[in-house]
C-alpha cells in the first residue's frame, strides 16, 4: 500500500528543494557583462561550467515537472503503480524519488 500522506509530504519537500535549486542555477547562469572579469577562471572553464550548469538546470526542471504531475495525481487510484508494468512501486523508492512513475526494473 502507498502511504499517500508521506508521499504528499515528500513531493512538497522535493518541489521546494528543486525550485530553490533552479532559482540558484538561473542566478549563476545570468549573462556575464563585459565588465565582469572572468578573473583566474579561464575562458574554457567558464564555458564548461556553463554547459554543466545548463545540463543540471534542464534536469532539475524536468524533475520539477514530474514532481508536479505526481502531486496533481495524488488521488489517482493507480498512484504508486508502475506506468509500464502495473506492479506496485516500493514505498522506499517513492520516498527517495517521489517523481518516479516506473518501478526499478522498468526504469532501467
Ligand atoms: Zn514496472
Amino acid at each position: 500500500m502507498i502511504d499517500k500522506a508521506l508521499l504528499a509530504q515528500k513531493l512538497t519537500e522535493q518541489i521546494t528543494l528543486t525550485e530553490t535549486k533552479i532559482a540558484g542555477f538561473e542566478e549563476m547562469s545570468a549573462p556575464v557583462t563585459p565588465d565582469d572579469a572572468i578573473g583566474r577562471v579561464s575562458r574554457m572553464d567558464a564555458i564548461n561550467n556553463k554547459a554543466v550548469q545548463e545540463a543540471a538546470l534542464a534536469k532539475a526542471r524536468e524533475k520539477l515537472t514530474k514532481l508536479k504531475v505526481m502531486q496533481a495525481n495524488l488521488d489517482d487510484p493507480k498512484l504508486g503503480l508502475c506506468k509500464r508494468c502495473g506492479r506496485p512501486i516500493p514505498m522506499g523508492r517513492l520516498v527517495l524519488m517521489p517523481e518516479s512513475s516506473l518501478c526499478v526494473r522498468c526504469s532501467r
